[in-house]
């Protein structure tokens, strides 16, 4: 019996943070200076992140979705992989910037990693270097190129997405150049609504509404056909009759998903937060230092999900909110 809160919404997936740490700067998640970081004695160890990984698994956890700051700086990320690729479930997925991915990816892909999500908000490269304040788009295109070579793609044993998230003024003139490409090739390309975190100095008119980036798409590709998803799905999904891939979008601001949230979230320093944007967290890292057993970490979680909200705050609330900057509780 998976554990549900107090809405009867079972939380089968969990995202890890990997570590606060990331190689791009980019702007709505970021400050150019970088942020102060937690020392590594808070960070969870590699040990702490299988034993909590197991522990959620025994109560019905069986997506885990690696994520940071950027998980692939953390040394160990293909280990932690690895070990957590041995738990049995049914999805180990990854978001990654994918500077450091090609590399490393038949060894991911080795150590069970079913589903990579790669986080790319332009195809130009000037603009690359603006959004995330460092040079890197070759890179990450030929990461891409290396993951669709090692089988990820839709609708595969293995899926492939590619998350953009939509700026006005921005990037949100190349909606229908990513549809073109989800059009030609096996991905999914969802478009986020971009979302107020401290210290990203949000403001609301840089937010293109789901619907303004469908229009966009549907003036030059034409009508787009909507998929089935699952009750749970962050993502509304569409295509189009002849496109290999599709697009999705993910209006986490104007139309929030948080009736189907069956999310849990620990920081690479431990906290487990029932909502992305709840400010209220609990120390796992302090119970397994202070030597709780697997049952009293299943009590803690189970009171933390107790509390958890039906959803969000509205937009200007959430702008005004205190919380922690989006790097350090992972997307
Ligand atoms: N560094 C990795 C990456 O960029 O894919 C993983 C962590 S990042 C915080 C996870 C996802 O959150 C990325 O797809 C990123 O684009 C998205 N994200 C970060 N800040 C955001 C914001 N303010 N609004 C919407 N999405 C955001
Ligand atoms: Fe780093 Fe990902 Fe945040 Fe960009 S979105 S700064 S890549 S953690």
């Amino acid at each position: 019996m998976a554990l549900t809160d107090g809405f009867g919404r079972p939380h089968t997936t969990l995202r890890l943070g990997l570590t606060e740490r990331c190689n791009l700067r980019c702007v709505y998640c970021m400050p150019a200076e970088g942020i102060p970081l937690t020392p590594t004695r808070a960070m969870l160890t590699t040990d702490e992140i299988e034993r909590l990984a197991r522990v959620l698994v025994g109560t019905g956890v069986d997506k885990v979705r690696l994520t940071g700051g950027e998980p692939l700086v953390r040394k160990d990320a293909v280990e932690v992989t690895e070990r957590l690729g041995r738990l049995g479930l049914r999805s180990l997925a990854l978001t990654t910037n994918g500077l450091l991915l090609e590399d490393r990816l038949p060894a991911l892909r080795a150590a069970g990693l079913t589903d990579l999500t790669v986080s790319l908000d332009t195809l130009r490269a000037d603009r690359f270097q603006e959004i995330t304040r460092r040079p890197g788009l070759d890179t990450v295109l030929g990461a891409l190129d290396t993951a669709l070579g090692l089988g990820y793609a839709i609708d595969g044993p293995r899926s492939l997405k590619v998350n953009v998230v939509a700026m006005k003024g921005v990037n949100e003139d190349e909606a229908a150049d990513f549809a073109a490409w989800a059009a030609r090739a096996p991905i999914e390309v969802r478009f986020i609504e971009v979302m107020p975190f401290d210290g990203n100095g949000w403001d609301r008119t840089e937010l293109v509404p789901w619907t303004t980036t469908r229009a966009a798409i549907e003036a030059v590709h034409g009508p787009l056909t909507p998929l089935d998803d699952a009750p749970s799905s962050t993502a509304r999904t569409f295509t189009r009759p002849g496109w290999r891939g599709r697009v999705g979008f993910v209006a986490s601001m104007t139309a929030p998903f948080c009736a189907g949230c069956t999310r849990l979230r620990i920081t690479a320093d431990g906290a487990l937060k029932v909502c992305l944007f709840g400010a209220r967290e609990l120390s796992l890292r302090d119970a397994l230092r202070s030597g709780a057993t697997d049952a009293e970490v299943v009590a803690l979680v189970t009171a933390a999900l107790a509390g958890k909200a039906a959803a969000h705050a509205g937009m200007d609330v959430l702008a005004a909110t205190d919380n922690r900057p989006m790097i350090t509780i992972g997307g």
